[in-house]
Parts: C-alpha cells; sequence; structure tokens
C-alpha cells in the first residue's frame, strides 16, 4: 500500500506539502510532475490533497492519479486526504472514505468545511468537524489516521445562524481551545494549524493547548506554513485567514519593492526559515513537523528548506538515493 499511518512518523525534523487540485487537465499533469519533484527534492512525510464539497471528485482524481500513475517516487510518502462534512450527506462521506480505502490512503484530515455560495444541499447529517471525527471512528474504526485543524489566533466562524439572521463572530483561540480537545478526545491523532507568521501568538497558543492537554504528547503538533510568493496573495491570504502579520515582518518589504516578486521571496524565504527554526526552538523541539502550504508552487519551498540547517537535516540524514540531488536543481 502507498500510505501508511502518519502515527508512524519518526521524531527528525520533518516536513508535509499540501496541494490543491488544478481545475484543467494541464494543470493535473505539471502538478503531477511537480509534485514528483519536489517530494524527489525534499521528501516530505507526507502530502496532503485539499477537498472541496461541490468538487470532491477533483480531490479523488488527483489522489488516483498520485498513487496510480506512479513508480517509486511516492513509496515512502504519506498521503492525506482532506475531507469536509458540512452541507454533507452520510452517502457522499462514504463514497469519499470507501475510495481512500480502495486507493490504499490512511489518513483524513477532518474539517468542518465552510458554506458555499449557491450549494442547494441541505444536509444536516453533520455540523462540526467533531462529527465527522466520531463518524469516522464509528465506520472505520482504526482504519484511518485523523487529523484535525486548529486556529492559533482563534478561528472566524462564518457559520449562519438562522435564528438571528447573523453570521456567528469569531472565537478566542480559547474558545476553539475546547473544540480542538473534544475533535482529539474523539479519535483524531494530529493536528495541522491555520496559516500564521506571529510566532509569539502560536507559542501561547501552544502553551495553553498544553496546559489544557495534559497527555498533549500524544498527539502531533503541525504548524501550517505559508511561503510568501507575492506580496499582493500574502496580504490577501492573512486578510482571509484573519491572522495578524507582526510589524517587523511588514517592515521588511519596503513599498518599492513589493512587486518584485524575485525580492519578495527572497525576504520571504529568510522570514519562513526564522519562524521554522525559532517555533522549534521555543517548544523545546516539541513541534518539529511543519506543514507547507504550497499553493502548488516549489520554488520558494526548496529555498526554504536548504537555507534553514534545522530542515537541511531533512536530507542529510535520509538513506534515501535521491538525498544527492540539490533543492536548488528540482525547481
Ligand atoms: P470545527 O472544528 O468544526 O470548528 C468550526 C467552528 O465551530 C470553530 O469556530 C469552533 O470553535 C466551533 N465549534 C466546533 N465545535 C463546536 C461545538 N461543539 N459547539 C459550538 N461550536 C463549535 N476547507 C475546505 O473546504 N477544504 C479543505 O481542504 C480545507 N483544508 C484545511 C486545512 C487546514 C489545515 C485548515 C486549518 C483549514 C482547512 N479548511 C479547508 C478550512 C476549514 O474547513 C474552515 O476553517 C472551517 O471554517 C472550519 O473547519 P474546522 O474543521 O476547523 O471546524
Amino acid at each position: 500500500l502507498y500510505s501508511k499511518k502518519l502515527t508512524t512518523y519518526g521524531s527528525k525534523p520533518s516536513i508535509s506539502l499540501e496541494f490543491f487540485p488544478p481545475k484543467t487537465k494541464t494543470g493535473l499533469d505539471n502538478l503531477i510532475k511537480r509534485i514528483e519533484r519536489l517530494t524527489i527534492a525534499v521528501q516530505p512525510i507526507f502530502i496532503t490533497i485539499t477537498y472541496s464539497q461541490l468538487n470532491n471528485k477533483k480531490t479523488l482524481d488527483l489522489l488516483e492519479m498520485i498513487i496510480k500513475n506512479n513508480n517509486d517516487v511516492f513509496k515512502n510518502v504519506n498521503i492525506c486526504c482532506h475531507l469536509t462534512c458540512t452541507n454533507s450527506s452520510y452517502q457522499v462521506i462514504n463514497e469519499t472514505l470507501d475510495k481512500c480505502l480502495e486507493l490504499g490512503i490512511k489518513n483524513i484530515l477532518a474539517l468542518r468545511g465552510d458554506s458555499v455560495e449557491n450549494d442547494t444541499n441541505n444536509n444536516t447529517d453533520f455540523r462540526y468537524a467533531v462529527d465527522l471525527v466520531r463518524y469516522i471512528k464509528k465506520r472505520h474504526g482504526d482504519d484511518f489516521c485523523i487529523g484535525v485543524a486548529a486556529y492559533p489566533e482563534g478561528h472566524y466562524n462564518n457559520e449562519y445562524n438562522s435564528n438571528t439572521n447573523s453570521y456567528i463572530s469569531s472565537q478566542s483561540f480559547r474558545e476553539d481551545l475546547v473544540y480542538l480537545k473534544e475533535k482529539l478526545q474523539a479519535g483524531a491523532s494530529f493536528i495541522i494549524t491555520q496559516l500564521f507568521y506571529n510566532v509569539d501568538k502560536f507559542l501561547q497558543f501552544y502553551n495553553e493547548y498544553k496546559s489544557i492537554i495534559p497527555d498533549y504528547k500524544k498527539y502531533l503538533m503541525i504548524p501550517g506554513i505559508m511561503p510568501i510568493n507575492n506580496f499582493m496573495i500574502f496580504n490577501r491570504a492573512t486578510k482571509l485567514a484573519h491572522v495578524d502579520i507582526p510589524k517587523h515582518i511588514i517592515d521588511r518589504f519596503p513599498i518599492d519593492i513589493r512587486n518584485d516578486d524575485d525580492q519578495v521571496r527572497n525576504i520571504g524565504v529568510n522570514i519562513m526559515v526564522e519562524i521554522i527554526e525559532r517555533i522549534y526552538e521555543k517548544t523545546n523541539h516539541e513541534v518539529n513537523v511543519f506543514h507547507f502550504y504550497t499553493l502548488n508552487l516549489e520554488k520558494s519551498i526548496a529555498q526554504i528548506i536548504s537555507k534553514s540547517t534545522l530542515l537541511s537535516q531533512i536530507l542529510e540524514d535520509s538513506d534515501s538515493d535521491e538525498s544527492d540531488s540539490s533543492y536548488e536543481d528540482a525547481v
């Protein structure tokens, strides 16, 4: 089988990579080659593929292509399928889980998802991610290793409350931690966080997480890292995710270079290396796996790994034949 459970990961610093299914066939072909190149160059411990409730076939098609098209490249990589449940029926969830099992996928990131415009489904089978975690456990026992999302700066809740005709407002990270604990108690084993650039906020979240979850070492906490490739996208992504950009980070992008993607990326690479290394140090190496929101781009990931003394160890320690290949060659 191509996919092992993530609970079998080792204790050395590692990374994971997230991709989303492209819209076109050409995009799909290009992405497969890119995933292959990146997998050889940076050896992620797992790859995740995002899921869209209205277009879930694209996720399954991409997963199938990765698994069936390939030779040896993916043999040591675990695959994780995102799965959202809001407005979804048991039937759709069952079909997706069955397809994952058929493909040998053992890892599911169980999410609530967000309400989608023009969605005519009115299913109430699931309300929160915890309902999906419980459902997977009930239907499949330990067949899957389940991950869940967490929000170091709190979750901006855009759930609509039809009684008050308004959106339920954002939750503080403390309120959200209660529900994170519920998801872990329901059977989740790993956590991937929302992207963030404020390490102090992540550390505060992590310390409070540890204080309410005494057996926290049982779970893998993976910070979500989004490389900065383009200033406008960086700005937009942080607004969409409702996360802070600390002043000391914004100040590193003088206005006159903000349209120059190469300069922005180079500065962004240094920032991400600092963020990753600070988290590793300040958590006494407890946090040692980093999840990259790749946006389907490869260059900055390779640069971050080659610039980071910590992450470069991934390749130095590797037994793989591919460990000699240069990251820069791969992009
Ligand atoms: P939940 O854990 O259900 O939480 C949702 C909100 O409800 C939170 O505010 C929480 O505090 C609150 N809550 C939870 N349980 C309860 C309860 N019992 N009572 C009251 N309130 C409660 N979206 C996609 O569509 N596709 C993807 O592939 C995708 N991938 C993602 C990957 C990561 C790593 C992350 C962080 C997010 C991803 N998302 C994705 C976005 C995610 O679906 C949204 O952020 C969604 O709004 C919340 O999902 P959740 O699983 O965190 O929800």
